[in-house]
């Protein structure tokens, strides 16, 4: 394996190791900031670059988000997220089924993001030029892009969300990227070094809306749908051992960890998209507790 040189500084790996244990047994909300907006709709999640927001509202209501109408289950409950680069504000409006009008605009934190620089990569998946390979990259980008765009009824977001696989983390969210010494787009994943053929489960339940087998980016690819537009992307799988149209009940067995399509190593890269927005999946679970 080539050298792979990459900050590895991480909130969670900064804790000191009491704080880390006793994290680990409560629920990831306990850092989810709450807004209440009326008496019956709240907002619950990370108001930052990034983040997501689990809202509650009376059943009926109807809700634009950043001027788009979103989908609210007959419970009146929905999700909201912020991008990587998210402007400081989005504006939220909510029309309940009384009539009662709720217009907010949402602060979001900025983030800083660091800078990942990763060399010893094939020139051929840095800089890709051959037309035949061109072609390639954007039919899997539509493939992808239509997957994510499934916006189903099921509320599977609702649930506590659990890490895929665990390893040391090599890569977050966010991380401004130069690949052999070349600036290429940031990074939007999670990476968990882990070893080839490590398991990988649902950290939802959800239904699997796309599988492929070899990407060029991203090798073994898998998209798992968690309801309202939000999903998870898995990259990089040696195994893929669910199809599309599969439901999957959080923990189950899903893939095997992998080193395929642009890897300096094997690692899972878990993302997580509110449609086309890129969110951030280490903002939903707890800090990454590794048991020796
Ligand atoms: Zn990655």
């Amino acid at each position: 394996m080539k050298k792979v040189s990459e900050k590895k500084v991480i909130l969670a790996n900064n804790f000191p190791s009491v704080i880390v244990l006793m994290l680990g047994i409560l629920p990831f909300n306990l850092f989810a900031e709450q807004q209440t907006l009326s008496d019956n709709i709240i907002l619950k999640g990370e108001f930052i670059q990034g983040g997501i927001v689990i809202g509650q509202t009376s059943p009926g209501s109807q809700i634009a988000y950043d001027k788009q109408l979103i989908r609210v289950s007959p419970q009146g409950s929905f999700v909201i997220g912020f991008n990587r680069d998210e402007p400081k504000t989005v504006k939220l409006k909510i029309v309940t089924l009384d009539g009662e009008i709720i217009s907010k605009v949402l602060d979001v934190k900025k983030r800083e993001y660091q800078i990942q620089r990763i060399d010893g990569l094939e020139k051929s998946k840095v800089s890709p030029r051959k037309p035949e390979v061109l072609a390639r990259i954007r039919k899997e980008g539509v493939q992808a892009a239509q997957a994510r765009k499934l916006d189903d009824e099921r509320v599977d977001y609702l649930e506590t969300f659990i890490w895929p696989t665990k390893g040391r983390i090599s890569g977050v969210y966010g991380s401004q990227r130069v690949l052999n010494g070349k600036p290429r787009r940031p990074h939007f994943g999670v990476d968990v070094a882990a070893p080839t053929g490590t398991d990988v489960v649902a950290p939802a339940s959800g239904v699997i809306t796309l599988a492929h087998p070899d990407m060029f980016f991203s090798g073994g690819t898998l998209i798992l749908d968690h309801g309202h537009g939000l999903s998870s992307t898995f990259l990089h799988l040696s195994k893929l051992l669910v199809k599309p149209g599969d439901r999957v009940k959080q923990g189950d067995l899903i893939a095997r960890v992998g080193a395929t399509g642009r890897v300096t190593g094997a690692h899972l890269d878990w993302r997580m998209n509110l449609f086309k927005r890129r969110v951030d999946p280490q903002l939903l679970v707890p800090p990454m507790v590794l048991s020796n």
